[in-house]
């Protein structure tokens, strides 16, 4: 049986495997999910995974680039499905949930450092904190 996760993982290189595929599925409708949730889900379809091998499958996923990690302050790393544009985020200091905020200015990098010291910019991640709706209306 060929998926789109099949293509998209020898695409990235990688051999397609029942976990990685069921990794790549549960991300479908969970973004910024920590490796926890998604051993749940995993372990849902395949009840023989271990959280060891999910923390590998993500590990693999994201040095392959079909993953984006990132990992604010205070929380553990939470992965995504949405690559390579460049998009930052923002997090509840109340209950710690994430939200996609696309590039702040037009294109990748959106952000223009005061001074570089000469390095050339590709990409800028800014982490943005507030309270989100729930948490406002709870106040
Ligand atoms: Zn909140
Ligand atoms: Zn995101």
């Amino acid at each position: 049986m060929d998926s789109d996760f099949d293509t998209a993982l020898r695409a990235a290189g990688l051999k397609s495997t029942a976990g990685r595929v069921a990794v790549l599925e549960a991300m479908e409708s969970m973004p910024h999910t920590d490796a926890e949730r998604v051993y749940r889900a995993v372990s849902a379809v395949l009840p023989t995974t271990s959280i060891q091998s999910v923390h590998n499958i993500l590990a693999d996923l994201t040095t392959a680039g079909l993953l984006r990690r990132i990992e604010p302050a205070g929380s553990a790393a939470l992965y995504e499905r949405r690559i390579g544009d460049n998009h930052h985020h923002i997090v509840c200091t109340a209950c710690g949930a994430v939200g996609d905020v696309d590039c702040v200015v037009g294109e990748a990098p959106c952000l223009t450092p005061s001074s570089a010291g000469g390095f050339t910019v590709q990409t800028a991640e800014v982490t943005f904190w507030g309270l989100c709706p729930s948490c406002q209306n709870a106040a």
